[in-house]
């Protein structure tokens, strides 16, 4: 049985000002039936740590270097996020993969030192618009997922994100029998590769996920949660989507 994960992509969004939603978050979930994410800019990610600490609500990074130390001005190591209060860290998200040129095989260092650095790995992949209207979706997902996830992936230290780039902050979402399709090749993929490991691995669905469309996108076998960017940043909109996935 896997437990469903409901995690927020912040990306380059907040300030101190913005932690209130953080408390409002908790406020309204003291006992969620589903585990909680946020993944704040690392600017934040020490004070949003704090506010969270006795709480149900986990923090994560959004990237992290593959070196544990050294001279990568501007990176950040596994052990730093660990360090500043996180317990996930979100690799190779398609806006990193585009805007820094993150390949498989970066995508794929950086996880094993997430992983041995003690954080647990939500590892993305999903297909452009393009590759979506030539038909090569599964094969994109297939090559993303073999080339990004390391051999030390467990049930325990990774999770995977399908998140199509068209979806992402697009408003668009697949149809529910093309998430279903993509989640359901991923599940085989997963199995054939770690077997038991790979049916216990959680596979969230991302990309304009929002508290009118969550209930439906939740419903659909083996999504096991989402993760959500514009939509995390509102307690107002994250609430019902926590909602959505606990009701699912
Ligand atoms: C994301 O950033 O991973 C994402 C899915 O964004 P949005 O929910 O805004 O589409």
């Amino acid at each position: 049985m896997r437990r469903k994960l409901a995690a927020g992509n912040w990306k380059m969004n907040g300030t101190a000002a913005d932690l209130t939603e953080v408390k409002a978050l908790i406020a309204a979930n003291p006992t969620p039936t589903v585990d909680l994410l946020l993944c704040p800019p690392a600017t934040l990610l020490s004070r949003m740590s704090d506010i969270t600490k006795d709480s149900a609500i986990a923090t994560g990074g959004q990237d992290c270097h593959m070196n544990g130390k050294g001279a990568h001005t501007g990176d950040i190591s596994a052990a730093m996020l660990k360090d500043a209060g996180a317990t996930y860290v979100i690799l190779g998200h398609s806006e990193r993969r585009a805007d820094h040129g993150e390949t498989d095989a970066i995508v794929h260092a950086k996880s094993e030192a997430a992983i041995s650095g003690g954080l647990i790995a939500v590892i993305c992949i999903g297909e452009t618009l393009d590759e979506r209207e030539s038909g090569a979706t599964l094969g994109v997902v297939e090559t993303q997922l073999s080339g990004s996830v390391p051999a030390t992936a467990t049930a325990a230290n990774t999770v995977i994100a399908y998140e199509p780039v068209w979806a992402i902050g697009t408003g668009k979402i697949p149809t529910l029998e093309q998430i279903a399709e993509v989640h359901a090749h991923i599940r085989t993929l997963l199995v054939t590769r770690f077997g038991e490991e790979g049916q216990g691995m959680r596979v969230l669905y991302g990309g304009s996920v929002k508290p009118s469309n969550a209930t439906e996108i939740f419903a659909v076998e083996d999504v096991d949660g989402a993760l959500v960017g514009g939509a995390s940043l509102k307690a107002a909109d994250f609430g019902p989507i926590i909602t959505a996935l606990e009701n699912a």
